[in-house]
């Protein structure tokens, strides 16, 4: 049975250097994810073809041919209407319960059927009969069901990647029905955490008047199946890593220049992610020990994104007010309290941090799930994980100090608890969250759910 993925970004992105072309791997959770399976499975790759117009497919990963990458070539106004306008201006807000962001354009609205209805054509034209067609994220609703209505025996899996909200702030969207039935030609519907599958099929409920038995969703003539299939970060992979000497020389490095105790935060900047908020709540915490002045540095890598849309250009301006505030305030010579930094880490990189660290802080004020908490409770040898209950993450990650973000005060204290707590119950909850993460790893998720697609029928 052959697969088809289908997402906006694609997994590798062509780089021009001279006269010579590369593909490069992108970098982002969804793609690193499922290019193990397409590696292992082989088929087709279906996304939004990014630069290099005129390359319509390539065979990858570059040099192995191991499955094939259909890119569908986006026109400006296309982009900026389907992907910054609809995706990233309506759904991503709402679904983030941002109302006071959303803009319900319907020139948005018009782009993003016109755009589905591309991705879907491209299924079409690559599907083979009992092929797997699996579907991923906000960008993406629509392709379900145009898919289904060419081919109604076709089996297809939708995987929605960020927080399904409550009916009440669904039903805000103006297309709520359309981007709902649009979802509903799936066999199976997928999300990070079981109460957004609750959510979704409430929102079935009270939408189209669609009931449900607690898993699926009785549709006109077909059930659909909505579960929560948390999605894993490569365990193993990530823990090698961090043993390999080279991470850590650099994690030591970076323990020795940063000074310790040491604080880290990772995020794309996106104001979903909490960043001002773990700021304040971090000048909160400095106000209040004196004895921490000097000694206690947070390192805060904000990897800019979306810097088309207006609300992520002010959100950066507003962040590095707040930096310098809390810099000038605080600062002494020979010590910064924030290490801002505004681009992205290769993973090598990335896990000398995660091992430097002592307290992770991931605070988002809503995640669909959030890999990097994850990702640092994996490689982390002693460190503390502050987690926002709002982040998907929270439902499984329990050994974590779990925090309200918007709570200045809490999280302030988190800190204080995180750097004063005794190393064995660090070790103990650490080696918790290990087993658990490697014991529902990457692959364990994808199995999962393509599992449950083969047998939806
Ligand atoms: N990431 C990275 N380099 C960076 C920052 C992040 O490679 O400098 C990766 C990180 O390892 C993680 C992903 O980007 O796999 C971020 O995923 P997450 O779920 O935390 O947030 P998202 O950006 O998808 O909202």
């Amino acid at each position: 049975m052959g697969l088809i993925v289908v997402s906006n970004r694609e997994p590798y992105s062509p780089v021009r250097e001279g006269h010579e072309l590369h593909w490069k791997a992108a970098v982002g959770g969804l793609t690193a994810a499922l290019d193990p399976v397409l590696r292992e499975r082989g088929g087709t790759w279906v996304a939004w073809g990014d630069g290099e117009r005129e390359i319509r497919s390539v065979e990858l990963p570059p040099g192995e041919g191991r499955y094939r990458l259909e890119r569908l070539p986006l026109r400006e106004s296309e982009l900026q209407d389907y992907y910054y306008g609809f995706s990233n201006r309506a759904l991503w807000p709402m679904s983030h319960y941002f109302l006071n962001r959303v803009r319900y354009l319907g020139r948005y609205w018009k782009a993003y059927q016109r755009v589905n209805r591309r991705f879907a054509e491209a299924v079409l034209q690559v599907h083979r009969p009992g092929d797997l067609v699996w579907v991923h994220d906000y960008q993406l609703c629509l392709v379900p069901r145009l898919v289904r209505e060419a081919l109604p025996e076709a089996r297809i899996g939708f995987f929605w990647h960020i927080p399904w909200p409550s009916s009440e702030v669904f039903r805000t969207l103006p297309w709520d029905h359309e981007i709902l039935e649009g979802i509903l030609g799936a066999d199976v519907v997928g999300v990070h955490v079981p109460e957004y599958a609750r959510h979704f099929r409430s929102c079935c409920r009270i939408v189209l008047g669609y009931d449900n038995d607690g898993h699926a969703v009785q549709a006109p003539g077909r059930a659909v199946r909505v579960e929560s299939f948390p999605i894993g970060v490569e365990a193993k992979a990530f823990a090698e890593l961090a043993c390999s000497s080279e991470v850590r020389r650099a994690a030591e490095e970076l323990r020795r220049q940063v000074g310790t105790p040491f604080l880290l935060g990772v995020d794309r900047l996106d104001y979903t992610k909490g960043i001002p908020e773990r700021l304040e709540a971090f000048a909160e915490y400095l106000g209040r020990h004196p004895e921490a002045h000097g000694k206690v540095t947070l390192v805060q890598i904000a990897v800019p994104s979306r810097e088309q849309v207006d609300a992520y250009r002010q959100l950066r301006e507003q962040i590095e007010r707040l930096v310098g505030r809390i810099n000038g305030t605080y600062g002494q010579a020979g010590w910064t309290p924030v290490h801002y930094i505004t681009r992205g880490l290769e993973r090598r990189e990335l896990v000398a941090h995660y091992l430097a660290a002592d307290v992770m802080l991931v605070t988002p004020l809503r995640d669909g799930l959030n890999l990097v908490a994850k990702e640092f409770a994996a490689v982390s040898e002693r460190g503390v994980l502050i987690l926002s209950e709002f982040a998907g993450a929270a439902a499984e990650l329990k050994e974590a100090l779990l925090v309200n973000p918007y709570d200045y005060d809490g999280l302030a204290r988190a800190i204080g608890q995180a750097l004063s707590m005794p190393e064995e119950e660090r070790r103990q909850r650490l080696a918790e969250l290990k087993d658990r993460l490697h014991r529902f790893d990457l692959s364990a998720w994808t199995e999962g759910f393509l599992h449950a697609l083969e047998g939806a029928r």
